[in-house]
């Protein structure tokens, strides 16, 4: 075969080796996720759970305060009790006071629902947390697998772009870029073999000179049906 024919079908190999490989490589993710659906009935109450306890402990803390600021309160107005003079501030005091506690009050029991509901959901925790860990340990192995196909195709990947790029100066540029020009516009193929003189990219029969040309090997054939390099495939 000819020499820059044989590189070009090297290249080709190669390129098409490594769209496979980005392909796959671009598939990992998605059946990560898919790992993950498959634990995804224990894995959301147990991490819903925790959101919630972590919410409901703010609130918690929130609701501390607004009771401190208020016992705050309620004690400054009974410093106030000694100074009243006249009933009428009296009973606006005593008014306020009442306010004051009312709220207080209020606030103490909705403290104490919040710290109830945090007991309540940090005793589920436990057995929620065993059920996910048991599903997680499940598909731990599927992961893992996952992983080290991963790494595989991206060694794989990095391998056949160096080959590539060796393979790319025995090439001359205008070649190259008919090469590149006519793959991005046939899905790749650029190079087709001839076998029983059938171009093995479109499917047209090849005149005989061509085969013959093909036979001598000297010049650089194209296919008149899809423009494709063509080389005589060793078999026919
Ligand atoms: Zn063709």
């Amino acid at each position: 075969m000819n020499n820059l024919l044989e590189k070009l079908v090297t290249l080709q190999k190669l390129d098409l080796e490594i769209r496979k490989l980005g392909h796959a490589l671009q598939q990992i993710p998605k059946r990560m996720l898919e790992i993950d659906r498959k634990i995804e009935s224990t894995k959301v109450p147990f991490e819903e759970a925790k959101k919630k306890i972590d919410e409901l402990k703010k609130k918690a803390d929130l609701l501390a305060e607004e009771v401190i600021k208020l016992e705050v309160s309620e004690r400054e107005l009974k410093l106030k009790m000694p100074k009243i003079k006249s009933n009428e501030e009296y009973s606006a005091l005593l008014k306020e006071m009442d306010t004051a506690k009312k709220k207080k009050d209020d606030f103490e029991e909705e403290q104490l629902t919040t710290i109830e509901e945090i007991e309540s959901l940090e005793k589920e925790l436990p057995s929620l947390e065993k059920k996910y860990l048991e599903q997680e340990n499940g598909v731990k192995g599927e992961r893992d697998e996952l992983e080290k196909e991963k790494r595989e195709i991206e060694s794989l990947l990095i391998k056949k772009k160096e080959e590539r790029n060796l393979v790319l100066p025995s090439i001359p540029k205008n070649y190259f870029e008919k090469y590149t020009h006519i793959a991005s516009a046939r899905n790749g193929l650029a190079v087709a073999p001839v076998r029983r003189g059938i171009c093995q990219g479109c499917f047209i029969g090849v005149r005989p000179k061509i085969v013959q040309d093909l036979h001598y090997g000297e010049e650089i054939v194209y296919c008149e049906g899809c423009q494709r390099f063509l080389y005589l495939d060793e078999e026919s």
